[in-house]
């Protein structure tokens, strides 16, 4: 099967001169509806607005893309150059991101057709991916029957097959500050925190998961027992499970330091 470049480049024009900004993405969902329906899939539109398309029951793969795109993004005036490049007048984004994807499926779809290959696929075209992904966390996850799907949205030539999740981590220890003469009426934080630290395992800890602490800050003076350090770490993983227990054990870790030695931390985590 030969893929249609030209057809390809025509539809990608055509897509990128659908105004989809982010939340207005109404205009190109019933764009590709109409367009799906005429490859004989069945659509529904699910209550974000995201649209989901089938042709049979028991879809191989999903084919993923999101129709939105960043601002400017109005009135797209798209233009080939003389080396084949597709640009704009520079008053606009192109929308390359990711209506590249949308026209690859297209294409797909009418490769397929035109070559009478029946393959059953799932479309799935989300929107509000560049305020947050708002589209695909609010999917109607029900309404998929596909157990893997292919999400054109990445650098061409790469396949990215998995990102960790990664937590940030603020943590304010506090402790009672004194006169260095009288460190018994004291607390030190720098303790505190160099305690906790020193009992959490850092670095890599497995191939899919790391954790950091990058910044201490706190003390104001040699003679002073210091009330107040802040650290900053984080947490990454690709293992759901393992993030949630990494992240769970670093704020454990800080908050029984600090009880033990009469102080305490606040954890401000995103
Ligand atoms: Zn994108």
């Amino acid at each position: 099967m030969k893929i249609n470049q030209e057809r390809l480049i025509d539809s990608f024009i055509k897509l990128v001169q659908i105004d989809s900004e982010s939340g207005e993405e109404r205009e190109i969902i019933d764009y590709l509806q109409s367009e799906l329906r005429n490859l004989i899939f069945k659509c529904e539109i699910d209550k974000t607005g995201n649209l989901i398309a089938s042709n049979g029951s028991k879809p191989v793969v999903a084919l993923t893309a999101h129709v939105d795109t960043v601002k400017p993004g109005k009135d797209i005036k798209p233009i080939i150059t003389k080396d084949g490049l597709i640009k704009t007048d520079g008053s606009t984004i192109l929308g390359a991101d990711d209506k590249t994807g949308v026209a690859s499926i297209l294409e797909i779809l009418r490769t397929l057709n035109e070559n009478n290959k029946s393959v059953q696929l799932e479309i799935i075209f989300t929107v509000q991916e560049e305020t947050g992904l708002i589209g695909s966390k609010n999917l109607d996850f029900k309404a998929i029957k596909s157990k893997q799907a292919l999400n054109l949205d990445a650098e061409p030539g790469h396949i990215i097959i998995g990102e960790p999740a990664n937590m940030c981590f603020d943590i304010e220890v506090l402790g009672k500050t004194a006169h260095a003469m009288h460190p018994e009426k004291g607390i030190n934080a720098i303790e505190i925190a160099a305690k906790s630290i020193e009992k959490i395992k850092w670095g890599r800890i497995d191939e899919e998961t790391t954790l950091n602490v990058g910044v201490i800050k706190g003390g104001l003076a040699r003679n002073i027992v210091p009330d107040r350090v802040l650290i900053e770490a984080e947490v990454r993983s690709r293992s759901a499970s393992k993030f949630k227990l990494h992240c769970q054990e670093v704020i454990k870790i800080f908050e029984e330091t600090a009880k033990a030695m009469g102080g305490k931390v606040i954890v401000k985590s995103r």
